[in-house]
Formats: structure tokens, C-alpha cells, sequence
């Protein structure tokens, strides 16, 4: 039996890539915005539907320059719900997160919450599009707009996710994507922000290249996130296959649906209305208070088969060691709950029916 990994990711074919790549020994032109750099950005803007876009080395550095070149101030209301990157993102720029709960039904960030944490600290929102999932977007526009304050969207789970008709990293003040290997879509690592503001833009591009204006001038104080034109020549190749891979995910997700839906105890993410989804993740979370078996029990028992499923997010951000006595993980239990019974199936494109069935069967062994 082979092992069954959480993720795999999606690839080109060597031809193409090899293909892609041949021009740079001509142009020999490596890095710092060349034309295959430049090409991504014109397409992925077209794919995404967006204004305006800026790729990076990756997604976090996206989200920390992001963060960086809004100027913020004070505290930020953000989610534990989340990858190390969105809190690390707020800390490494100075600003205090103030985290809010999740709600229970999709485990984004709870809206209704959200106005009780305000204060006149309070400068901005990172909420997290969390497993691909859209938060609830016209509330969160709502209050930004009520209070003043910015928003910065992690949405490095939506690559390609459509809300009404619209991409949703069109919304908030800036949306940040992931272009690493475990994504939907990848650039090997990489990272974009999407926004629409020009002079937002320009700050962007001068803090991913040192905060260097001109070459006498240097007036801000920058990082160096520029990718690279090898990355961008994968992004190149695999942009032309990722509605194919995104079709391939649908079918495993709509096998473990039907496969796993009804069961008391095993909870699956809701369907939403209105939104084109990219079938990111599958998160089930187990109820052991009515299986009788906890979430551990099913990721030790789905190892011992062979499979691997990931315990996606587990901890949470504000029970994170580096973080210890600074925030109280007990202010956010819904996050707390789903964290200590979540778990998240392998999907991937190239992942077979015959082997997400190994998955099903090896949860319902347990049953
Ligand atoms: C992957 C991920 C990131 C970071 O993206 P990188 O490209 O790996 O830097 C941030 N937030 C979330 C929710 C992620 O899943």
C-alpha cells in the first residue's frame, strides 16, 4: 500500500517547464521584476479578475509588507483560527493582535464578535478566509467602514474563489494570497497581494526591493521579497493547468461529501451560497462526546493505514510557546474546540478515487 500524504503538489510537466524556462539563459535575467515575473503578474490579474496585483517571494512576506506599508498603529483584530503566518505577519510589524473567536458553523472569524473588541486602538482587521472558505465579507466591509479602520485579508486558502460573480481577493483594502507548494495553485513558494490603490502600490513595490525609490535614494525601510523569474516560469505553467487541478479536487471533495455527510458526530464544512469554491481543504471535525473516539484516535488510526491527515490548525495562534502568558487561548474556545477535533483529509488533483475511498474506509472503520 502506498502512503497517502495530506498534500502533493501540482506540477507541470518537466517538457513545459524546461520549455519555459529555456529564454532566460537568453535574457539572463534572474530576478528583480524580469519579463517572466512581469508576464505572471499581467495573467494572474486577468485570471483573478483584480485591479491591481504585486507578487513577492511568498505570501507571508506579502501579508508583513502588506501590513507594513499601511502605516498601522495599535491593535489589530485578527483570528487564532489560522497558519503561524497571520499573527507572526501583525507581531513582526509591531502591532498588538486582539483576537476574536471563530463562529462554529464555518470557522471564520466571527462577525458578531468583532464590535465588542474595538477600541480606539484599534486600526484594522485580518480576518483569514479560512480552508478556502469566504468570510463573511459585506459585515467586515461594513465595520471598517463604521470604525475607519483597514482591512487586510489572509486569503491564502481562496485562490481563484468567486463571491457573487466577483473574486474575492477584490475585497478589503488588500487581500494576500500563497503561491506555496501546498496550495491550490503554486509558484514552488510565492506569494501576491491584491489591492486597488496606486499610491498603496507603489509603497508595496519599494518595501519588497530594500525600500529603494531610486538608486541615490533610499526612503524606506524594506525587505527583499521579489520573486524570482524560475518561480514565476512555474507560475506560468502551472496557471494553464489549475482549472483542470481544481476540477480534479472537486471530485474527491464531492466523493468524501457524500461518502462522510449525515454521519452524527462528524462534522463537514457547510456549502455556501453564492461562491465558486477551489476545494482547498476538507476539514472534518469529530465529535467525541458522540463517537465515543476522539480526533486523535482517528489520525493515529487512519497512520497505522498508511494515511496522513494533518491536524490543520492545531494549536492555535494565541496558545502558540513564542507567545506564552501573552494572550489567553480560553478568550476564543470556539477555536479552542474545533482546533482539538479538527483534522484536515488529503486532497490533492493527483490524489485517485480508489485512494480517497482508502480514506473514507479508514474513518468509517472506526465508526
Ligand atoms: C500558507 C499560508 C500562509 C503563508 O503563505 P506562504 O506563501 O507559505 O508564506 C499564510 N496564511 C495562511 C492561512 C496559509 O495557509
Amino acid at each position: 500500500m502506498d502512503k497517502i500524504l495530506v498534500t502533493s503538489p501540482s506540477m507541470t510537466s518537466y517538457e513545459e517547464y524546461i520549455d519555459e524556462i529555456k529564454s532566460i539563459w537568453d535574457t539572463k535575467w534572474l530576478t528583480n521584476m524580469g519579463p517572466k515575473h512581469n508576464q505572471l503578474e499581467f495573467e494572474l490579474r486577468t485570471y483573478l479578475g483584480v485591479e491591481k496585483i504585486s507578487l513577492f517571494t511568498n505570501g507571508h512576506s506579502a501579508l508583513e509588507l502588506g501590513l507594513q506599508a499601511m502605516n498601522l498603529k495599535g491593535e489589530v483584530i485578527t483570528t487564532p483560527f489560522t497558519f503561524a503566518s497571520t499573527t507572526h505577519a501583525i507581531v513582526r510589524n509591531g502591532l498588538t493582535p486582539v483576537f476574536c473567536d471563530i463562529n462554529a458553523n464555518d470557522y471564520t472569524i466571527d462577525v458578531d464578535q468583532i464590535e465588542n473588541l474595538i477600541t480606539d486602538r484599534t486600526c484594522a482587521i485580518v480576518p483569514v478566509h479560512v480552508y478556502g472558505t469566504v468570510c463573511d465579507i459585506e459585515r467586515i466591509d461594513k465595520l471598517a467602514i463604521k470604525y475607519g479602520l483597514k482591512v487586510i485579508y489572509d486569503a491564502a486558502h481562496t485562490f481563484g474563489v468567486k463571491y457573487k460573480g466577483r473574486s474575492v481577493v477584490s475585497y478589503g483594502d488588500a487581500s494576500m494570497l500563497s503561491f506555496h507548494a501546498t496550495k491550490v495553485y503554486n509558484t514552488i513558494e510565492g506569494g501576491a497581494l491584491c489591492y486597488n490603490n496606486d499610491e498603496y502600490g507603489n509603497k508595496l513595490r519599494k518595501l519588497r526591493d530594500f525600500g529603494i525609490k531610486t538608486a541615490e535614494i533610499i526612503d524606506g525601510i524594506g525587505a527583499n521579497a521579489k520573486m524570482s523569474e524560475f518561480h514565476a516560469a512555474m507560475g506560468l505553467c502551472n496557471l494553464r493547468h489549475v482549472d483542470e487541478e481544481i476540477a480534479k479536487r472537486k471530485e474527491i471533495v464531492n466523493l468524501y461529501r457524500s461518502e462522510l455527510s449525515g454521519i452524527d458526530g462528524v462534522q463537514l464544512l457547510p456549502i455556501q451560497d453564492n461562491v465558486k469554491s477551489n476545494y482547498a481543504y476538507f476539514p472534518v471535525v469529530f465529535n467525541e462526546r458522540i463517537l465515543g473516539f476522539t480526533r486523535n484516535e482517528v489520525f493515529e488510526h487512519l497512520r497505522l493505514r498508511e494515511v496522513y491527515a494533518r491536524k490543520y490548525f492545531y494549536p492555535i495562534a494565541n496558545s502558540f510557546d513564542c507567545y506564552l502568558g501573552k494572550y489567553d487561548p480560553c478568550t476564543t474556545p470556539v477555536a479552542l474546540h474545533v482546533s482539538k477535533r479538527v483534522l484536515t483529509l488529503p486532497l490533492y488533483a493527483s490524489l485517485s478515487l480508489e485512494n480517497a475511498m482508502r480514506v473514507v474506509d479508514g474513518i468509517k472503520e472506526m465508526l
